[in-house]
Formats: structure tokens, C-alpha cells, sequence
């Protein structure tokens, strides 16, 4: 179980480990540092999907009809063997995808989160029970599973993502294929690892590894899957939802972001600077919902922007499993390349002005991996791609705004909608926020991560497609409604016709 120093990780189909029908293998490296080979992965292809999906049709003839309660005792299973191996998941993902250990027990910690909250769904799933407008008549509704789902996620959340789609998505009496990113197969391994020790039948849970449009695509257009899942980029999401939307194929997207925190003249400035600092520079940035804006009431403006680059100096850069380091690397070469081009884009639109950062970090040790000095730019307007684009990186573009209200205006002018936040302590300033503010998630005095697992995760406007992961919500993903109607009368009743007539 985990933690060996080169693991090789292998699909799981039909209850087997296997390797891919390509006979290729991906090598999974430290982001921290490149010299280091973490494990090995399966580089597959369409066949293996299709191997997968064929597994899970086959599972899901008996796993829905098993009672839910009975499917909810392997998901209470899986949260306690989770929590049992917290420490070592939390370390094999922080050597494969770089973001601290604080950040990585955290991440299986919302796993554990999100078992025991489908788990206690198994007792739940609850439809509506209604009154009907004719005698000896009942009517109510009920959820039914779909069938097998495609689940495809990124690499910042490699389990907790997961987790939010396949447990609510089991629960429900579907059975799944899992796709992670080839940046973080070792945590999905992990997880699958632990479903598989909870003794999942065969076929209930596959996990099939490789490239996004060879594997993930597969996925997408294959007429077995019902139900594709997907978090990641706009861009790819856009796709998807394009190929799904000819075969009328059930999609729910959870996209990228350009999250703000706004910070009024009356807030309590320590506790708006320890918010941005961990919003903007937690997961070196590299969160759906981080902090990339930072928008700053003219009085205040120039105060908090000294704080902030005073501590900005200060945080530690490592690898994450040293306890004291504060920000880890960006996941890759290519993310630290995109970053740092976001950043000079920045330098040349308009008034942008560097006020920290703005260049690889390669002190001591960290000139192996891909760090990113934590950036901020000042003199930012609305209008610049940096305040409009998402960077996902430790890159934070400070606005100036005149009132609350030019504030609201500023943090709604982007494409995306999932996370916000305001500093005030006038509560009638919080409320007009909370009514106002674009977005799927308004924090008043936090910062703009830190969602739980009860209550809906998602966005709105490119951030998705209107459907919310986490509390309940996510079953409306999973689920389609069943309405139900027993005539015990004996005779025909006629709805809307015979009511006038009715005992
Ligand atoms: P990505 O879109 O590049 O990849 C996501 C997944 O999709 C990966 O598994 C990838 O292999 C797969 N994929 C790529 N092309 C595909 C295709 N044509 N068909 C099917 N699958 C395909 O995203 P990423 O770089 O892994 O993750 C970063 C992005 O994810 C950011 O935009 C971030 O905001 C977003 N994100 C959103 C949320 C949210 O809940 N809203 C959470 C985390 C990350």
C-alpha cells in the first residue's frame, strides 16, 4: 500500500489490475523536483476505455438494484480505510503533484469528507411524497441511477475531485469509469486502491489512465456511458459539452475561474491580508477557486498593498514535504511556462506595474523543480487580460476600486463565476455583496477557498453548466427523476378532468 519510492500504477477494469493493451508506460515525476521519478503509469488508449465502460455496464445490472443503505456500507468502508492511510496518500500526492502536506492531508481529508456525506445519503435520497388532486390516488417522486458514468478530472484536487463525482455517483447506483490527469495517477491508484480493500464488486469502479482525448475522449463519446463528469479547463469543457450535446449525452462541467476578493475601507486589514495570502498563494495558486484578483478600496489601497508585499517576501518555497515550507511548485514545466507568459503579458498591457515576482525561483534545492516566485501585480484595470483570464498560478493583480459598488462591477467583469469574497464589517456592505456578486460562492471576511464538502460547489456563467457537485445538489448529476402515481380506486380517474366529480 502507497509510499514505496517508485510505485507502478496500473488501470483496474472488471475488478483486475491491468496493464494498458498499448504496453506503454508514462512516467509520473516530482514537480519539485524533476530528477525524481515517482511512479509509472499506463499510457492507454480507446480499447482500454472501452474494456472499462464494458465492465461497469456489465456491474451496474446488480449494483443498482442493490438497496442503497447496502451500497452506502461500502462507502462508510472506503472513508475509514481512507482515513487509516491519510498520511501516506497525502505524501505520495504531494511528491507526485507538489502542493504541501498541510494541502495534501486536506485533500484526502475532503475524501474521507465526501464518503461519509454519500454514505449518509444511502438512508436519504429523498424524493417529494404529494398530495394528488384525485381520490385514492398517491403520487410521489424517486431518484433512479443512470447507468455508467465517465468521470475525467484534473490534477490540483487529484482525490478529493474524484471523490466528488464517484462516491455521490456510486451512492446513486451507477457504476463509473475514472479518468484523472496524467499529471496525478498515482493519487487516483491511491483512492481506487482503497475502494478495491472496501471490497467493491468487480466492475463497479474502473480506472483506466492515459491522454485526455485518446482515454477522455473515449469516454465522452462512447454510446455505453450515460454520464460524463468532468472538471478541468473552459476550453476542453466547451469541447466536451459539444460532443455531448449531439448525443444528448448528460454532462456536468465544472470549470476554471478568476475568483476576487474585494477589501473595503472598514475591514479588519490583518485578517483581509491573511485571507489573500492564503487564497491568492495556497496550491502556489493553482486552485479553481484562488484568489487572482485582489480589488482594494482606494483609502486602503496603498496600506494593505505594503503589507501584503511584506509578507509576500517572506513565504518559504520547497518541496512540500518539508512542514515549513509555505507554497510548493507549479505541477509542471509547461504550467510554470504558461504562468510566467500571463506575466509578462501583464508587464505589457497598460500600467501593470511588477511589484514582487515575476520570475522562475531557483534558490538551493528548488532549481530542480518548477517553482514560481509568488507574484503581484499592481495598476491592473478591468480590461486587461490578467484581470480577465484565468492564469492558475501564484500570480495576484491588485485593482483599485472607488466604492462598493465599483467593487462588485469590477469582480463581475470576467467570463467565469465560481468563487469570491469581501472584507468589511458593515453588514448591510456584506448582504448588498452577497446579492450582487456573480459567482457560486461569496465568503464575507475569508478568503476565497476553503469550500465544505455540505454545501453546493460550483459557478456560474464559463465556470459550468449550471450543475453543483457536493451537499445534496450533486445528486441531480447522478439521478434521473422518477415521478410515480398508484391509483388504488379500481376505476379510471381522469386527471384535470374528473377532479370536479371527485369524492
Ligand atoms: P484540463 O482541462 O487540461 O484537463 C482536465 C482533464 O480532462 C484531464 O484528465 C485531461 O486529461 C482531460 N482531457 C483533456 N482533453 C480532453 C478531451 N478532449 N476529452 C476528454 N478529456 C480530456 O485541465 P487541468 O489542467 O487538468 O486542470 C486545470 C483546470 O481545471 C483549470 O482551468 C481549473 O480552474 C479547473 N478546475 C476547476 C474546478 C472546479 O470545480 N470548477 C476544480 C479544479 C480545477
Amino acid at each position: 500500500m502507497s509510499t514505496v519510492q517508485v510505485k507502478e500504477t496500473l488501470n483496474y477494469i472488471g475488478g483486475k489490475w491491468t496493464q494498458s493493451r498499448t504496453g506503454r508506460v508514462g512516467e509520473n515525476r516530482n514537480p519539485a523536483d524533476d530528477t525524481e521519478v515517482v511512479g509509472t503509469f499506463q499510457e492507454s488508449s480507446a480499447q482500454d476505455a472501452d474494456d472499462a465502460v464494458a465492465a461497469a455496464k456489465k456491474a451496474y445490472a446488480s449494483w443498482r438494484v442493490l438497496p442503497a443503505p447496502k451500497r452506502a456500507e461500502y462507502l462508510f468502508k472506503v472513508g475509514a480505510i481512507l482515513t487509516e492511510r491519510k498520511e501516506a496518500y497525502a505524501r505520495d500526492m504531494t511528491r507526485e503533484m507538489g502542493k504541501i502536506l498541510a494541502e495534501t492531508r486536506g485533500d484526502v481529508q475532503e475524501g474521507i469528507d465526501t464518503a461519509f456525506l454519500s454514505g449518509g445519503e444511502g438512508r436519504r435520497l429523498f424524493g417529494d411524497k404529494v398530495p394528488c388532486e384525485l381520490p385514492n390516488k398517491s403520487g410521489w417522486s424517486e431518484r433512479h441511477p443512470i447507468g455508467v458514468c465517465g468521470l475525467i478530472t484534473p490534477w490540483n484536487f487529484p482525490m478529493a475531485i474524484p471523490t466528488w463525482k464517484l462516491f455521490p455517483a456510486l451512492v446513486c447506483g451507477n457504476t463509473a469509469v475514472l479518468k484523472p490527469a496524467s499529471d496525478t495517477p498515482m493519487s487516483a491508484f491511491n483512492l481506487v486502491e482503497a475502494c478495491e480493500a472496501a471490497g467493491l464488486p468487480p466492475g463497479v469502479v474502473n480506472l483506466v489512465t492515459g491522454d485526455g482525448v485518446g482515454v477522455g475522449g473515449r469516454l465522452v463519446e462512447h454510446p455505453d456511458v450515460r454520464v460524463i463528469s468532468f472538471t478541468g479547463s473552459s476550453a476542453v469543457g466547451r469541447r466536451i459539452a459539444e460532443s455531448c450535446g449531439k448525443s444528448l449525452k448528460r454532462v456536468a462541467l465544472e470549470l476554471g475561474g478568476k475568483n476576487a476578493q474585494i477589501v473595503m475601507d472598514d475591514a479588519d486589514l490583518d485578517l483581509a491580508l491573511e485571507g489573500v495570502l492564503w487564497g491568492a498563494f495556497g496550491t502556489a495558486g493553482q486552485r479553481c477557486t484562488a484568489t487572482s484578483r485582489l480589488i482594494l478600496h482606494k483609502p486602503i489601497k496603498k496600506k494593505v498593498l505594503d503589507m501584503l508585499v511584506d509578507r509576500v517576501k517572506t513565504l518559504k518555497l520547497g518541496n512540500g514535504l518539508d512542514e515549513t515550507v509555505q507554497v510548493g511548485p507549479m505541477v509542471s514545466k509547461s504550467q510554470r511556462e504558461g504562468v510566467h507568459r500571463y506575466v509578462e503579458i501583464g508587464m505589457s498591457e497598460d500600467r501593470a506595474r511588477l511589484v514582487c515576482g515575476g520570475e522562475f525561483y531557483t534558490e538551493g534545492e528548488c532549481e530542480k523543480g518548477w517553482f514560481y516566485a509568488p507574484t503581484i501585480l499592481d495598476g491592473v484595470t478591468r480590461n486587461m487580460r490578467i484581470a480577465r483570464e484565468e492564469i492558475f498560478g501564484p500570480v495576484l493583480a491588485v485593482i483599485e476600486a472607488n466604492d462598493l459598488d465599483d467593487a462588485i462591477s469590477i469582480l463581475n467583469d470576467t467570463p467565469y463565476g465560481l468563487s469570491s469574497s469581501i472584507y468589511t464589517r458593515d453588514v448591510n456592505q456584506a448582504f448588498h455583496a452577497i446579492r450582487d456578486i456573480e459567482a457560486g460562492i461569496t465568503y464575507v471576511n475569508g478568503p476565497t477557498i476553503g469550500a465544505e464538502v455540505q454545501l453546493p460547489f460550483g459557478g456560474v456563467k464559463d465556470t459550468g453548466n449550471g450543475h453543483r457537485e457536493a451537499s445534496h445538489t450533486v445528486l441531480d448529476i447522478f439521478t434521473e427523476w422518477k415521478s410515480v402515481y398508484v391509483d388504488y380506486s379500481g376505476r379510471l380517474q381522469r386527471a384535470q378532468i374528473d377532479t370536479e366529480s371527485a369524492e
